[in-house]
């Protein structure tokens, strides 16, 4: 799977996924770090499946219960 750059908010320079914690099926806490090394920050940000937009063809009831169904 590719995983989408993200930029540093102070410099817009790329940041890297330092590492990544699975909290539930659904949502992902990440820590990045700017590739700048006059910069150098460090974030901690989450990545979460908020909608459901098409069916899965093995769908998982729990997971159908906790998305957010297309209107
Ligand atoms: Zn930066």
């Amino acid at each position: 799977m590719r995983i989408p750059k993200h930029a540093c908010p102070h410099c817009k320079s790329a940041m890297i996924l330092r590492s990544s914690r699975q909290e539930h099926a659904l949502l992902k806490t990440v820590y990045a770090q700017c590739t700048n090394p006059f910069c150098g920050a460090t974030f901690k940000g989450r990545t979460e499946w908020l909608q459901q937009l098409s069916p899965s063809a093995t769908p998982n009831p729990e997971i159908l219960k906790q998305l957010k169904q297309p209107a």
